[in-house]
């Protein structure tokens, strides 16, 4: 038996060295806490993407226009979040937001492309 802290209340207990909690209450709390934070940054990531992608398929009626940067961020568009990125043989960098995409032209203009 070796002397431990919880690493839930803090408090000391003795067990086990790989004995992390001092109860079944402080497990089921501290797991609470670690599985409600990664559900929130999946529901997070997911409702950026959804909004992204909103934002392109109202932007992007006829499968391919080009917008400027600034119109994209007036919509509050997140460029830290898609779902792929597709690089052409040519060296263009395609984002992708499921089956929309952009593609950075020169002078801040973007053109939107939906993907077949
Ligand atoms: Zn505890």
């Amino acid at each position: 038996m070796n002397q431990q802290k919880c690493i839930e209340c803090g408090d000391s207990f003795k067990g086990r060295i790989d004995k992390k909690y001092c109860s079944d209450y402080c497990r089921n709390t501290y797991n609470n806490k670690v599985n409600k934070t990664s559900k929130n940054l999946i529901r997070n990531t997911n409702n950026r993407l959804r909004k992204n992608y909103k934002v392109l398929t109202e932007l992007n009626k006829t499968g391919k226009t080009k917008v400027s940067r600034s119109k994209l961020i007036s919509r509050n568009f997140d460029f830290n979040f898609f779902t792929q990125i597709y690089t052409t043989k040519t060296n263009n960098v395609y984002y992708y937001v499921y089956d929309q995409g952009y593609l950075e032209l020169d002078n801040e203009i973007y053109l939107l492309i939906k993907r077949d």
